[in-house]
Order: C-alpha cells, then sequence, then structure tokens
C-alpha cells in the first residue's frame, strides 16, 4: 500500500455517493444536474457489479403481477418509455413471444396480466399485445411443431445496461460531479455533521478523504460491508443476495422478436436475439451467500438453462453450444420471502442519522427503475441538501449523451455514419450509432480512411475507440473495453484481447500519465 495521503480537508461535498453502479451514477446525475456537488467513488469499474450482468431488460416484469407488485410494476413500465426516449441509442423496443402450454398458467390469467400491463404504466410508443398464430406466424417457426399452437406477443425494452451505466456516470461528470474510478470506501466516519470517507485507489493503494455533509451507500451486493466500515451506524434492514446466470450461444433463430418461456418450476426464462449473431439465454435464481464479486455460473445451472429452452425449440440447446456465461447477485431487500423468485424486487431506503450527518443506503431495485429511485432518493434527503428541490423531474426529459435524436432515428443515424465516414462497414458504422450515439462522431473525428483510427485491434475495435474509452468514459483495462464499454469480447480471441491490454501500458508507459484520466467535462 502506498503512502497515507490526507486530501484537501477545505472542500466539503454536498453529497458523497459510494458505488458506480445503475443506482449511484443515477443518484449522482440526478444530485449534480440540481446543482448539488457530488462526489462517487466505485472500487473496481463503473458497472462492474450487478449493473452489467442483468437480462439487460427496461421492463415492467410481467411476473411480478403475480406476486402483487402494482407498485413497482405501473413505475417500471412507465420508465420504459421515458428511458427510451432520453437514450434510443442504448435502448432498443423489443417484442416477447409467449407461447402458451396447458398445464402451466391458464390463458385467462395471462390474458388479464397482458391486458394489466399494456394499461397502467402509460404506453404511448410501444405495439400493445396481439395474440399469436403459432402455426402460421413467422414466431412459431422455431418451436417444437405441433406442441405450442397459441401464443401472446408483447412489449418491452433491451438495455445494454454497462453502457447505461457509464453515460449515467458521464452526463453527472459533465454536470460537475468528481467520478472516481478504481477507488474503494475503506471507512466511514461522521463528526460534527459531516461525513468523512477514506477511499483507496486500488491500483496504487493512495488514501484521501473526502468530506460531504450527506452520504449515499449505493453498494448493491456490498451495502452492508460499506456499513461495517463505518463506526456507529446500525442497518436495520437486510440485504437477500440472489445470484442469476445467463448463457450466450450462436444465434438460435432469425427473426427479431424473444421468447418468455415457462418452466414447469413456475420461474420463467428468456431467449433474447443478442448482438446480432448471438442469442442470450437467462435466468436464474438462487440463494447466494459467497463473495459477490466471485459469483459464476454453475454447470447446474447451464444446464437448467438449456433444458428450460429445449422444451420449447425444435432444435435443442446444450452446453456445448454455450460460448460465453455470466452471472450477477442482485442485492434484494429482503422481506422474509421463503424462495429466491418470490422476493420483492423493490427497492427500499435506510435513512441514518448517526450525529446529524445523514446516510441514505438503498437496497434492492432494477435497471428499469434507477432514474425514479435517484428521484426518491433525493426526496428522501430533501432536507439536508441545498438544492434538492430544485429542476425535480428533469432527468425524465433530459437526454443521456449521444441520447439526443428521436427514437426511430437510429438507423438513419447509422446510415449518415456511413455517409460521412464512407470506409466504415455498415456493421461498424451501426455499432458505433448504438454504442455512442450522436457523440460517434466526435469519436471519429476527422479521420478519413481506417489508417486514420489507429491501431486495429480486431472485430471493428480501433486504437482511436479505446482512446476515447479512456479519456471520456473511465475504461481503464481490456477487460472494462470488451466486456462493459462493449461487448466485442465475445468476437475476440483471448490474443487479441491481450493485445489491447499491452497497448494500454505501452501507451502509459510512454505517456508517463496515471491510467485514470477521465473524468472533467466533455
Ligand atoms: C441476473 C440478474 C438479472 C437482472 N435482470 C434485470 C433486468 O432485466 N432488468 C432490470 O431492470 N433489472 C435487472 N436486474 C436488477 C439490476 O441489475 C440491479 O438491481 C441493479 O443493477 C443494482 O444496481 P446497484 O447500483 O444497486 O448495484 P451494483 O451494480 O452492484 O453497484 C454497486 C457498486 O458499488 C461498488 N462498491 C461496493 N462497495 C464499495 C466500496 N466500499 N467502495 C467503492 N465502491 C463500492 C461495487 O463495485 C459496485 O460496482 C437483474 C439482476 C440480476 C443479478
Amino acid at each position: 500500500m502506498g503512502e497515507r495521503r490526507e486530501a484537501s480537508l477545505d472542500r466539503i461535498f454536498d453529497l458523497a455517493i459510494i458505488g458506480g453502479g445503475v443506482n449511484g451514477c443515477g443518484i449522482a446525475r440526478d444530485a449534480a444536474g440540481r446543482g448539488n456537488s457530488v462526489f462517487l467513488c466505485e472500487m473496481n469499474d463503473l458497472a462492474s457489479g450487478t449493473s452489467s450482468w442483468s437480462t439487460k431488460l427496461v421492463h415492467g416484469g410481467l411476473r411480478y403481477l403475480e406476486y402483487y407488485e402494482f407498485r413497482l410494476v405501473r413505475e417500471a413500465l412507465i420508465e420504459r418509455e421515458i428511458l427510451w426516449q432520453i437514450a434510443p441509442h442504448i435502448i432498443r423496443p423489443l417484442r416477447f413471444v409467449l407461447p402458451h402450454h396447458d398445464g402451466l398458467r391458464p390463458t385467462w390469467l395471462l390474458r388479464l396480466g397482458l391486458f394489466l400491463y399494456d394499461h397502467i404504466g402509460g404506453r404511448n410508443l410501444l405495439p400493445p399485445t396481439r395474440t399469436v398464430d403459432l402455426t402460421r406466424d413467422e414466431v412459431g417457426k422455431p418451436l417444437i411443431p405441433n406442441r405450442y399452437t397459441r401464443g401472446f406477443e408483447y412489449s418491452d425494452c433491451f438495455v445494454d445496461d454497462a453502457r447505461l451505466v457509464v453515460l449515467t456516470a458521464r452526463d453527472a461528470a459533465d454536470r460537475g460531479a468528481e467520478i472516481r474510478t478504481r477507488s474503494r470506501a475503506v471507512e466511514i466516519k461522521q463528526g460534527d455533521g459531516i461525513w468523512r470517507v477514506t477511499v483507496e485507489n486500488t491500483f496504487s493503494g493512495e488514501r484521501s478523504t473526502v468530506q460531504a455533509r450527506v452520504l449515499v451507500n449505493a453498494g448493491g451486493p456490498w451495502v452492508e460491508q460499506v456499513l461495517a466500515s463505518g463506526a456507529g451506524v446500525n442497518a436495520r434492514a437486510k440485504v437477500r443476495l440472489v445470484q442469476g446466470s445467463h448463457i450466450v450461444v450462436r444465434k438460435l433463430y432469425a427473426h427479431d422478436r424473444a421468447y418468455m418461456f415457462q418452466n414447469s418450476d413456475g420461474r420463467i426464462v428468456f431467449a433474447i436475439p443478442y448482438q446480432d449473431d448471438f442469442t442470450l439465454i437467462g435466468t436464474t435464481d438462487r440463494d447466494y451467500d459467497g463473495d459477490p464479486a466471485k459469483v459464476k455460473a454453475s454447470t447446474e445451472e447451464i444446464k437448467y438453462l438449456c433444458d428450460s429452452v429445449s422444451e420449447y425449440l425444435a432444435k435443442p440447446v446444450s452446453p456445448e453450444d454455450v460460448v460465453w456465461t455470466y452471472a450477477g447477485v442482485r442485492p434484494l431487500y429482503d422481506d422474509g420471502a421463503s424462495e429466491a423468485k418470490a422476493a420483492t424486487r423493490d427497492y427500499v431506503f435506510e435513512l441514518d442519522t448517526p450525529g446529524g450527518a445523514p446516510l441514505l443506503s438503498i437496497y434492492g431495485g432494477k435497471i428499469t427503475t434507477y432514474r425514479r429511485l435517484a428521484e426518491e432518493a433525493l426526496e428522501r434527503l430533501a432536507p439536508y441538501l441545498r438544492s434538492a428541490k430544485a429542476r425535480e423531474g428533469w432527468t425524465a426529459k433530459s437526454p443521456l449523451p449521444g441520447g439526443d435524436l428521436d427514437v426511430s432515428a437510429i438507423a438513419a443515424l447509422s446510415a449518415e455514419l456511413v455517409r460521412g465516414y464512407p470506409f466504415l462497414s455498415p456493421a461498424h458504422a451501426n455499432r458505433l450509432a448504438h454504442a455512442y450515439g450522436t457523440r460517434a462522431g466526435k469519436l471519429l473525428g476527422n479521420a478519413k480512411s481506417m489508417a486514420d483510427l489507429g491501431q486495429a485491434f480486431g472485430a471493428t475495435l480501433t486504437e482511436r475507440e479505446v482512446r476515447y474509452l479512456m479519456s471520456v468514459e473511465w475504461a481503464c483495462t481490456a477487460e472494462d473495453i470488451v466486456w462493459r464499454r462493449s461487448k466485442l469480447g465475445l468476437r475476440l480471441s483471448p490474443a487479441e484481447i491481450a493485445a489491447i491490454d499491452d497497448w494500454i501500458s505501452a501507451h502509459h508507459a510512454a505517456s508517463g500519465r496515471p491510467l485514470l484520466e477521465a473524468g472533467g467535462r466533455t
């Protein structure tokens, strides 16, 4: 560990946030946009916790209706179209086919659920539910013949979850927030109504102290560990860690819709078209008591997911078909439900004011509701913040970086990139349009040829993009770039990924600058 160094103790932030997942970044963005001074520390990379391991649905959660979670479903349904409109480059509408199966949920129950789904959450842009004749419609073709004849098709949205987090952090920084990644909060202390957070740089071991009037614990699965690092803070609520795993296989079918398959154990499994050439299958639900950073898809889970979709698909899926797996841990509020699948997905706040200094801890939540969660967090903290009420609700109308375009304009943006940069292949331009939206031009600058984009790392990743991700989006390693800023890891070989790390090391050795140089305003 490096020398212990106290940073300037003069500055007192209005708000310090521990955790750079979707919830921490969402609160940082909203608070900064309302005029508060904001500090956020993330111990690893942004979205390296649960927020990049989700099923990536911006959805109401049809199955939560069975648990009478009407408040959550309504809020989430309303958020679908709000989020789509502020980030149409990284969020897209997706139709889900629900094949009906005698012996599972009865048709009347599905019809009722889908009716509520269509009507309780302000659906204006997304198309409504329809019934499908699976014997005639193309969505019936990949299914086992003659077994599934009727189904329903309904709307939700799909999001690049890790990019949602990074763009939210980028917007927060553009509005003045200080975002420090690779910075672990190792101790929290309060005195004289002020929080002092000791932050350790995980690359150098250097420590510094940050002061704030209000502290938010958005540590996700680590929420209780963050509380344990503080004296005099008593956690009343408990977190329930529930593992969910996914598998990725080569594209299973040609059409662009997803499936929602009901299992005989009462659970549901999604099969979703993913990254053009793949299908994403998930998820599982099982209690987890290990280190959240070490969670991995188990052999049984992989088999369970393969078996679940093979109950429906004409061409069965087996573990040998799996090209990638990932797993995450849901940091759910422990409501005492007996089964993991039944534990509430709603969020709960716990507000403590030891010695008068407020600390808000977050339990549960969903990617879908992160913007509303941030608004509610700031409402709870309003008595302690100078500018909590100012610009209330602004995040619903203000696009995320690159998202300042109409929901229907993404294909046109892609075509415009090909016209402006004719050396890009349509697939390359499309990837950049979906990742960076209107900021893709900023990344490409005045390039006139592929050579102008510098070293090519494979799968359309170039030095220009790597530099952009490092200087604007806090990327520090190849893993950040190929598994969170993009999913190019699905297309790059281990040697190609290692070459990116080599380039990063050489680049930094040559520049003499520290790895963490993003920040500032763009
Ligand atoms: C399998 C699965 C599927 C899901 N599917 C969906 C879905 O389809 N749609 C949906 O809406 N939601 C979904 N969710 C839920 C959603 O992913 C989570 O609710 C959400 O990502 C939680 O975000 P968070 O910011 O609270 O936690 P995290 O993303 O885990 O963020 C917490 C961050 O805090 C950091 N941290 C912890 N301790 C410290 C410290 N001491 N110092 C500094 N940093 C620290 C961690 O490194 C981490 O990055 C799913 C979840 C799982 C697991």
